[in-house]
């Protein structure tokens, strides 16, 4: 008989989302006319700016022109985009990637998620605690539950920054701005990393999604800031959060030439060969229409509408900060990232507080648990709402507070 993928089986249930819809509902249904708000949800909710509406309404009508019509595309993405990121995100910083370095995608969550595709099943995989679930999800169904994953602990007390393994890790994932803690690295501790991969031969597997989100040019938007980083990184970036992709999906990762690999046999072999030969193998390339939809964020009108969309994300983050922070709460992020890391107060846990929240002051918001063992007692809100729902939601949880 034929067999399944036994890792599969092993995979904890993904309660978290559904668990919170289910509790919601229930919630409604006991409460009807609750007026509830959302600041749980990781997506965007402003519409797509007007630069990137008139590029996908330019580029259907191509698409009905006989002459201009595109069939299949190159699995790595249209030359127009991979120039236009290599300019924009990269050369305008100070920092080399050619296009040829860049592969554009249909999603930073597929290529975070394949990644491992090209990587060896004995590698010690370094993921931190709490973290982005697909990291973890995706090696457990590759390599299963075994001790060549190890947890690195995010907490209060460093921070909820990982400090460089003292044991052996051959690849480690890390994402700043992070996603749930919404804590940033500085230029000083990346260099800690790369310094620690180049040492060691290890692999850093970079996801910038967020960027976008830095509002402190001392902070590094990309790994490749850092000396060395392209011999030992490859960085993912997605439009998603910073234009407002996450229903039109597209994404780049950037796998340096200069990154090389030891095989078994002795010799060297390139990184980008492998996700080259991996991509033009399984993928068939990102729609055209939504190549130029993304080319139209790098012109001018594109980069300042994007400017606007995050903004305003960011304004209601300082909202949020600034509420919790009279309401006498602790927490991190919301200075360079959409996230805001709290601890829960009075003791409680995560869902506990998830349900204080909802019962006392339908708000919802996402447990710390959710995102892995070093979450409990902490909870994520997320700055993805309106200004208005957002300071709405904040006075409702000063009054929680005055009444604790
Ligand atoms: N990486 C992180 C850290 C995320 O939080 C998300 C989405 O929430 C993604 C990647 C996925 O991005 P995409 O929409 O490009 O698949």
């Amino acid at each position: 008989m034929f067999q399944v993928n036994q890792h599969y089986l092993e995979l904890d249930e993904s309660y978290l989302f559904s668990t919170i819809a289910r509790k919601v509902e229930q919630f409604s249904t006991s409460h009807p006319g609750a007026d509830i708000i959302r600041l749980g949800i990781g997506d965007v909710t402003l519409p797509l700016s007007p630069a990137v509406i008139s590029a996908l309404h330019r580029s259907v009508d191509e698409m009905g022109e006989k002459e201009h019509f595109r069939g299949y595309g190159p699995e790595q993405g249209y030359a127009f985009l991979r120039e236009a990121i290599a300019e924009t995100d990269f050369k305008n910083r100070g920092i080399d990637i050619s296009p040829s370095e860049i592969f554009v995608s249909d999603g930073s969550k597929s290529d975070t998620g394949n990644i491992g595709d090209i990587l060896g099943e004995r590698n010690v995989v370094a993921i931190t605690d709490p973290v982005y679930p697909v990291y973890l999800d995706t090696t457990l169904m590759r390599i299963g539950k075994t001790d060549k994953i190890r947890l690195l602990r995010c907490s209060e007390e460093n921070g909820f920054l990982p400090e460089v393994p003292a044991v052996r890790a051959d690849v480690v994932y890390l994402c700043y701005p992070n996603n749930p803690t919404g804590t940033v690295m500085s230029r000083e501790q990346l260099k800690r990393w790369v310094d620690w991969a180049l040492e060691n031969e290890s692999l850093i597997l970079f996801d910038a999604a967020y960027e976008a989100f830095i509002r402190d040019e001392s902070i590094p938007h990309s790994i490749y800031e850092i000396e060395g980083a392209k011999r030992c990184a490859i960085e993912f970036r997605s439009f998603s959060k910073s234009a407002g992709f996450t229903g039109l999906r597209c994404s780049y990762t950037v796998v340096p030439h200069e990154l090389k690999v030891v095989t078994a046999d002795g010799s060297k072999v390139s990184l980008h060969y492998l996700w080259n030969r991996r991509q033009s193998t399984k993928f068939n390339g990102t729609p055209y229409i939504i190549q130029r939809a993304a080319e139209a964020v790098y012109t001018a009108q594109g980069q300042q509408e994007m400017q606007q969309m995050i903004d305003s994300y960011m304004q209601n983050a300082a909202l949020i900060r600034q509420g919790l922070s009279e309401s006498g709460y602790t927490f991190f992020g919301g200075e360079h990232s959409p996230y805001i890391w709290l601890k829960c107060p009075d003791g409680l846990d995560s869902w506990q507080f998830f349900d204080r929240l909802l019962e006392r002051c339908h708000i919802v918001g996402t447990p710390g648990i959710g995102f892995g063992a070093a979450g409990e007692g902490y909870f994520r809100l997320t700055a993805f709402n309106s200004a208005e729902r957002t300071a709405e939601a904040i006075g409702r949880i000063a009054q929680l507070s005055s009444t604790r």
